[in-house]
């Protein structure tokens, strides 16, 4: 696997991350497979933007002060690369999250990141605006289930 993360689109989010102005990062190349996923166009291996630790820390001092949070929409399939790019956000001061389709990821990976959400996208269950649905969305130091701040 590629260890060079790469990305399809940069944008600043408010409702993926609750209480955070998030920076967030497509990363290309998801292997999970979800049947239904909306974002297909995205799965190519080696399409999108490279997200080299340099150009990340140069978005960084651009959104200086803009932001609180930096997230990642997959990537945990580049996991040297992804640790090397949630470590230099932490050093910036900021909050990471995780969105992932798998279950779990490595606890490397955990330690880096304070919110985490984790399950693939099941059309009938639906995202995090559901109350049945089967993804999770956790304050990984204190283990709290926020779900609750998707809903209506
Ligand atoms: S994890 Fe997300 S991007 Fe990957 S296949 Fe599932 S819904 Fe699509």
């Amino acid at each position: 696997m590629s260890s060079v993360m790469r990305y399809s689109s940069e944008e600043i989010v408010w409702q993926e991350v609750p209480g955070e102005t998030s920076l967030a990062y497509t990363i290309t190349g998801c292997p999970v497979g979800c049947k239904g996923c909306h974002s297909v166009d995205t799965w190519p291996v080696g399409s999108g933007v490279e997200l080299s630790p340099g150009r990340f820390s140069q978005r960084l001092y651009d959104y200086q002060g803009l932001i609180t949070c930096v997230l990642f929409l997959g990537g945990e399939w580049h996991h040297e690369a992804l640790l090397t790019l949630l470590s230099i956000a932490r050093t910036h001061g900021l909050k990471t999250c995780l969105y992932t389709g798998l279950e779990r990821v490595p606890t490397e990976i955990e330690k880096q990141l304070d919110y985490l959400k984790t399950g693939p996208w099941v059309a009938r269950r639906g995202g995090l605006e559901s109350r049945s649905t089967n993804q999770r969305f956790m304050d990984v130091k204190s283990g709290e289930l926020l779900n609750v701040h998707f809903w209506d």
